[in-house]
């Protein structure tokens, strides 16, 4: 999904595109639930899946919607980062660090986050946000570990303890060369969840008629930070509600195409830019290395007005990008 349809203040659908044809398609609604979830993808490390680039908060805000805590993007301290680590998934040293502890580790392999408050001794008591705070301070301090991050380790613990506890995925370990019992492994804080998002009333609605939204594409359920464990619930609990809602409100819409031409003109447009100009995937790994540089968990105001800058700049290169069309 592209865009959404808005006419008069009310919205009537989306405009999409085809995968499988390139074709654009315009999806006539009666009411529309926005549940596109979070923006994690922006950022060079995190834990999102395919689609987690903002486009809801991106489409709807073109529509006129309002959106309130962008700022608040919760960092997962321990995501993985080396060594190479397929098929598994970068948040995956959570359980392990509920069910045995294990140690976090600056590069002098010394534990740390008792000097930012939280003494672990072994066990696994530090929240999310202090960990994420006490490894940015230990890089900054130039005590990272050598990609940037802090080493996790569950050398201490007895093989059949680990076995006991992770059975099968200690295997899936061995067969991408991780060995527990013998190396620490490097971990890093990754952007893993939204705060922020789209603004909407008791009834789930934004304030464009006809417009709900639920889950992680929703703001301020939560605040400025996320207890761990909430997020389904959330996604869960307030989808429900959002699509009886939407459904009780849904008024016939029979055929968007005249309210989508504007919409379409665009899409036609850029689906169809020959080869040249700048590159797709190379714009995005650009924008996913301001953010994680200048938009992470410590930012300054020099920082986001460069940040700012070069994001405009890529808004206004946007026109020459290749889409590989003919
Ligand atoms: C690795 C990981 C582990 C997590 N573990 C937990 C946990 O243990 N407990 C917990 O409570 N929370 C956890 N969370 C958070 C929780 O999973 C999410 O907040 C929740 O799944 C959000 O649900 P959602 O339906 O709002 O969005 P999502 O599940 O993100 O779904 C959004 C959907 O919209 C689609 N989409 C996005 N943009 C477009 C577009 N332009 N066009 C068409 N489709 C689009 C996406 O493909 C996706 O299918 C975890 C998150 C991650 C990333």
């Amino acid at each position: 999904v592209i865009d959404l349809v808005v006419q008069d203040g009310r919205a009537l659908g989306a405009v999409a595109l085809h995968l499988e044809t390139g074709q654009a398609v315009t999806i006539a609604a009666g009411a529309t639930v926005i549940a596109t979830g979070g923006l994690t993808g922006l950022y060079h490390r995190n834990s999102a899946s395919a689609n987690m680039g903002g486009d809801g908060f991106a489409m709807a805000l073109r529509a006129g919607a309002e959106l309130i805590d962008m700022e608040f993007v919760q960092f997962f301290p321990i995501g993985h980062l080396a060594p190479r680590l397929i098929g598994m998934d970068p948040i995956m040293w959570d359980p392990f660090r509920y069910k045995l502890g294990g140690r976090l580790l600056n590069g002098e392999m010394q534990e740390f986050t008792q000097n930012y408050g939280a003494a672990e001794d072994g066990k696994y008591l530090v929240t999310r946000d202090t960990a994420t705070y006490a490894i940015f301070k230990e890089v900054e301090a130039g005590r990272g570990s050598p990609h940037g991050g802090a080493w996790l380790s569950f050398e201490h613990i007895p093989e059949t303890d680990l076995r006991a506890a992770f059975g099968p995925v200690i295997d899936r370990l061995t067969n991408n060369g991780i060995d527990l019992t013998r190396m620490p492994i490097e971990v890093s804080p990754i952007a893993h969840y939204h705060m922020g998002g789209l603004r909407v009333n008791d009834a789930l609605e934004t304030s464009i008629k006809n417009l709900f939204a639920a889950g992680e594409a929703v703001g301020g359920a939560n605040g400025a930070n996320r207890l761990s464990g909430n997020a389904i619930t959330e996604a869960f609990v307030f989808g429900e509600l959002a699509g009886r809602l939407a459904a009780a409100t849904s008024e016939e819409v029979k055929d968007v195409s005249d309210a989508a031409t504007p919409f379409l003109a665009v899409l036609e447009e850029t689906a169809c830019r020959p080869e040249g100009g700048a590159n797709p995937a190379e714009a995005i790994a650009e924008l996913q290395a301001i953010m994680q540089r200048d938009v992470g968990p410590f930012r300054t105001n020099e920082g986001l007005r460069r940040a700012l800058a070069a994001i405009d700049q890529m808004a206004a290169d946007l026109p020459s990008m290749a889409t590989g069309g003919s």
